[in-house]
């Protein structure tokens, strides 16, 4: 545990992480919630019945369980958050010049104020915005004073009177919270707008005023420090597998198996968090409408597509004729041109009783109604 320790230059100036590196890895940490929603939505696009289930209609909260699970385990193995880890940055306590590895506490702090915190925010900010959305802010004083207690009705109309009252409490308190919010918001945000600009220009160790509360600061992970969360991993790994070995049974071997397999994906995770991104973005962008399938157009290589065969007219009912502007049917020169599924033209009255009788085009014999037969306005004469 000598390696934090030896971070005594934590207080100067090249341990410490940049401010830019650290505004990557809060804008990195603060794109993991949307990134899931998105991949939900992808998911129960294609599977709407899971759209119902549990873990997505409260997404909110099964998001929150889910990071405090992984955090947890980056803050005992790391001492890092994921985004921090990304970026090789650890967490260190501050007690005066020296620095300590976290403790026990301070990572529940942590969890605190990078899980609870944060989800009670995003909560506050939904009802806020559905507040807002109703008007409660701006509703008149008016109809507060509409309704006066009247000393003669039953005890009834008290019962009411007072459940009336509670709600306008509520009310109050709801049109309180609408004014205060913005304030308290704008308070909070600012807060850590002003201690990134505090640290930017080196008047605080601290990122952002929950490290300052907590007395922690960031500091680069070394080629040290790896080499030793490894060791403390494996010597981990090591007991837990000799404690298995002791009672050998088929559960027990088992749960070597499942601990192993759990191990392997945990110390490739990044390289398949990665790997999953990359492919996932493959893919949406292969089908994405930003990027069609090449169209041709008959001007680029690829040569114009053979004219279509013509149509087999050894069956069909009448002769074709010649002339372009000739009813087939009454062989005369076409008036009020009418075509029919096929796309053969005719004269309209022509066409309309031949398909009425026939249900079929007269030079193709492919089916068709009279509902298919489409007039077509031009001049037929030539
Ligand atoms: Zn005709």
């Amino acid at each position: 545990m000598t390696l934090f320790l030896a971070n005594e230059s934590v207080a100067g100036d090249d341990a410490l992480p940049s401010t830019f590196e650290l505004i990557m890895q809060d804008r990195m940490a603060g794109g993991f919630k949307p990134a899931a929603q998105y991949l939900v939505n992808v998911i129960c696009d294609s599977y709407p019945h899971l759209a119902s289930s549990a873990p997505v209609k409260h997404f909110h909260e099964s998001y929150a369980l889910f990071k405090l699970l992984v955090e947890r385990y980056c803050l005992a193995h790391y001492d890092s958050l994921l985004s921090e880890r990304f970026y090789g940055i650890k967490r260190i306590e501050m007690h005066g010049k020296t620095t300590k590895p976290l403790s026990e506490r301070t990572r529940h702090l942590t969890l605190l104020c990078n899980i609870g915190i944060p989800y009670v925010k995003a909560k506050l900010d939904a009802y806020y915005h559905s507040l807002v959305a109703t008007n409660v802010g701006h509703r008149s004083d008016e109809e507060d004073e509409d309704v006066i207690p009247n000393q003669d009705e039953p005890s009834k109309m008290e019962m009411f009177l007072r459940q009336w009252k509670q709600l306008r409490i509520w009310s109050q308190l709801k049109k309180i919270f609408v004014d205060m919010y913005p304030t308290a918001h704008f308070s909070y945000e600012g807060t850590f707008l002003l201690y990134q600009w505090m640290y930017l220009f080196g008047y605080t160790p601290y990122f952002t005023p929950f490290l300052r509360a907590m007395k922690v600061a960031f500091a680069r992970i070394t080629p040290h420090d790896i080499s030793t969360f490894d060791k403390k991993r494996l010597v981990q790994r090591a007991n837990i597998l000799k404690e298995l070995d002791v009672h050998p049974s088929i559960l027990n071997a088992i749960r070597k198996w499942i601990y192993k397999a759990t191990w392997m994906t945990l110390d490739h995770s990044q390289t398949i968090m990665i790997f999953t991104i990359i492919s996932f973005k493959f893919l949406e962008w292969m089908y994405s409408d930003m990027n069609p399938r090449p169209i041709s157009h008959g001007n680029g290589n690829c040569p114009p597509p053979p004219p279509p065969l013509p149509p087999q007219l050894n069956n069909s009912a009448i002769p074709i004729t010649s002339d372009a502007q000739r009813c087939a049917l009454c062989n005369r020169i076409r008036t009020n041109p009418a075509s029919c599924a096929s796309g053969y033209v005719f004269c309209y009255p022509c066409i309309y009783q031949y398909v009425n009788d026939h249900h079929e085009c007269p030079v193709t014999r492919l089916p068709c109604d009279v509902t298919s037969v489409a007039r077509i306005y031009e001049d037929a004469t030539p």
